[in-house]
């Protein structure tokens, strides 16, 4: 079923034309589809707790996983770990993370280097003084040699210092003076760009390249990958770095990528949260996809629409279906998405506290319930297509709501249909 896009009624800027970057059998950049990427907390070193977390992300609909390899072990530990995935039929990417003795690490093991599908560098990482670009080229060597892209990953918190002391003295003399601020974010992009050019100079090809300059600060990461976006022609990895923990994360996360994706940036994303002891490290692949889907920039499953509920919903009736309908509907998409149900992902569901809003949401959604409001009586509204199609009481409202979903989906969704 076709949707009516709203964004060419706002000022939503196009894709920002980038090249395309590939990263084992996917492609990243130019009108590719935005990709959603995560990173492990378990250690590398450990095959079987990495690779079950590498599957739980994916699962959850990470799309590239990235893991850190700071030693030996870890680094033989790659080998095992994308030879248990390939057995167990994952054809995940898997991108290491290096920081500091990367260009020993992939030179020491090179069935690593070989079973990486894409390195991740810090220019302010790689070694200090003259050491910097032989480090620097020597990772680069490694990639050429195996055919494998690179991000240059610029953050913030690991800046090159040679290029911001040389910023800052540049500052200092200057007659119109900058806020040491700009002059920070100006010093990550300056590192990316310079990196970039370094790269392409030692001869790694211009589309083996995906940039990113991460900031733990909205309008200042935003900026900085503005700056960027006007610079280079490869694709961009955005992040908020450090985003923070719970509702901080989430909300500081999905404001920083919001500006920058409605401005046309941005290839692929990652949600740095913090997870709460004991959470789901799966919780960011999670947030990348609302992000995405309330920006009607991919679509993963269908969006359910509900009100925050108020004195109008005295028990607890309205809360645990919307609840449990939301759980229903991602626990559905699996199987309707395997019997080829096109486009079932964008339907929308509203599943509303009381009849004030209700009705009204319910009709502009696909399909809708409404619930009549305190105490539950007379019955609650089933609406399908902006038409009202029953009315059932609340003890068998979910089940029944349920049943009229399944149905609208196989009318509407199906090959038949
Ligand atoms: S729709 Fe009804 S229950 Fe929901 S917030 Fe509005 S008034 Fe309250």
């Amino acid at each position: 079923m076709a949707t009516i896009s709203m964004k060419k009624d706002i000022d939503w800027k196009p894709r920002r034309k980038s090249l395309q970057v590939r990263v084992r059998d996917m492609y990243i950049g130019s009108d590719n589809p935005v990709a959603i990427q995560s990173m492990t907390n378990t250690d590398t070193g450990e095959v079987n707790s990495t690779v079950a977390q590498i599957i739980e992300l994916h699962k959850a609909g990470s799309e590239l996983v990235r893991f850190t390899v700071q030693n030996l072990k870890m680094a033989r530990a790659v080998v095992d770990i994308r030879k248990t995935l390939d057995d167990l039929g994952y054809n995940i990417p898997l991108i290491g993370d290096f920081h500091y003795n990367g260009h020993q690490l992939l030179r020491e093991v090179p069935s690593c280097a070989d079973a990486l599908d894409k390195y991740r560098i810090n220019p302010g990482n790689v070694g200090f003084g003259d050491k910097h670009d032989d480090n620097f080229k020597s990772i680069l060597d490694v990639a050429k040699d195996h055919d494998k892209p690179v991000r240059i990953g610029v953050n913030w918190g690991s800046l090159d210092q040679t290029v911001l002391t040389k910023m800052m003295d540049d500052n200092t003399r200057s007659a119109v003076k900058k806020s040491a601020e700009d002059i920070m974010v100006e010093a990550v992009v300056e590192s990316a760009v310079q990196s970039v050019n370094k790269a392409i100079e030692y001869g790694v090809e211009p589309n083996r390249i995906i940039v990113s300059t991460k900031i733990s600060e909205v309008s200042k990461m935003v900026k900085a990958y503005q700056m960027l976006a006007a610079r280079i022609e490869q694709p961009l990895h955005l992040g908020l770095t450090e985003a923070g923990i719970g509702s901080k994360g989430v909300a500081s996360s999905s404001a920083a990528l919001s500006l920058l994706l409605t401005q046309g940036i941005g290839d692929t994303i990652r949600v740095s949260l913090t997870p709460t002891p004991g959470s789901s490290r799966a919780e960011e692949v999670n947030v990348c996809r609302q992000i995405l889907q309330s920006l009607d920039i991919r679509h993963f499953s269908p969006l359910v629409t509900s009100c925050p509920g108020c004195g109008r919903t005295t028990s607890t009736t309205f809360q645990e279906m919307a609840q449990d309908l939301t759980g229903y509907l991602q626990e559905r998409m699996p199987e309707w998405k395997s019997a080829g149900y096109e486009g079932v992902e964008e339907m929308k569901v509203a599943v509303m506290g009381c009849v004030v809003n209700g009705p009204g949401e319910s009709r502009m959604a696909q399909i809708g319930i409404s619930l009549p409001g305190s105490g539950e009586n007379p019955s609650c509204l089933i609406y399908e297509d902006g038409k009202q199609v029953a009315a059932v009481k609340a003890d068998v409202a979910r089940a029944e709501f349920k049943k009229h979903l399944e149905s609208y989906v196989t009318a509407h969704y199906s090959k038949k249909a």
